[in-house]
């Protein structure tokens, strides 16, 4: 039995036994688990009490989500639950598990990739001509539908010699990247900006809190956008952090999360105006 369908027992159990008052805990086995911590030093890293919370989190997410293996790929438990628990990571601070996981429940599937996946894009010119391109995706979130991940790019962030996008060395991490994009778009089009928390950075309404988070991303995204067009251009210092950023203001957001999750120390240091910000956002001081 996977291990989605055995939290799917014990969450029928959970209903069952709520009426009883007897709750057993739906866990993750535990050898699975600690072989999905090892695997990231940013999951070791985390608190025994973090580690705790995830693990809830990320069984929440097994029972929810359906995972799909394209062209015949087999999703292991042991890949579903790579996936689950660097999903969950942003909602480690956001409340109740099972309120912090409304926060992806716009969509149920999950699609792996074996590898990079190609996809057929159209667009239209200034002249109304259309071309057709592909592009090589390593994962893929849509407002209001499933995610695509390519396992190989997945493979590529994991262990302490996590290979990089980009020419900076920043640790390349598909899956915080993609969900990165689905909660951004929870207030609209992924543009940068997701939903902020209440008194966000000492705001008194949902405006001075969306101003403060534009203030401080556009000027970063702006000066970030320059350094990579004199690195492509005049043959400067590539910037730590994925290239990939530069390329739309949902991008910078997604890498700079990338970042916030798989290195955050190097990222503070980076980018000493958005830490903080994204610390109030995932780590809101009610936790
Ligand atoms: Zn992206």
């Amino acid at each position: 039995m996977s291990v989605w369908q055995r939290l799917g027992q014990w969450a029928r159990q959970l209903g069952r036994s709520a009426r009883a008052t007897v709750s057993p805990m739906p866990e993750i086995p535990a050898q699975l688990w600690l072989s999905t911590l090892s695997a990231y030093p940013f999951l070791s890293a985390l608190t025994l009490q973090e580690q705790s919370k995830l693990r809830v989190l990320s069984a929440l997410f097994l029972q929810h989500k359906r995972f799909h293996g394209a062209h015949g790929l087999q999703v292991t438990d042991a890949m579903a639950l790579e996936i689950a628990a660097q999903a969950c990571l942003p909602l480690l601070h956001w409340g109740e598990p099972q309120r912090a996981m409304a926060w992806y429940d716009d969509f149920v599937g999950i699609v792996v990739h074996p590898g990079d996946a190609v996809a057929r894009r159209k667009s239209m010119d200034e002249a109304g001509v259309i071309h057709q391109y592909d592009e090589v995706l390593m994962g893929e979130a849509m407002d209001g539908g499933p995610v695509m991940l390519s396992w190989q790019a997945i493979g590529a962030g994991r262990g302490s010699h996590a290979s990089h996008h980009g020419h900076g060395g920043q640790p390349a991490n598909v899956v915080i990247h993609e969900f990165a994009h689905k909660i951004d778009m929870r207030n609209g089009e992924a543009d940068g900006c997701p939903p902020l928390p209440p008194g966000f950075m000492g705001s008194s309404s949902a405006r001075q809190a969306r101003e403060i988070w534009q203030a401080a991303w556009n000027a970063a995204y702006e000066a970030f956008r320059e350094q990579v067009i004199i690195a492509e251009r005049f043959g400067g210092q590539w910037p730590w952090l994925d290239e990939y950023g530069a390329t739309a203001p949902a991008e910078f957001f997604a890498v700079a999360c990338e970042a916030f999750f798989a290195d955050h120390a190097r990222f503070a240091q980076e980018f000493p105006t958005l830490e903080p910000l994204l610390a109030a956002l995932f780590r809101p001081a009610q936790d």
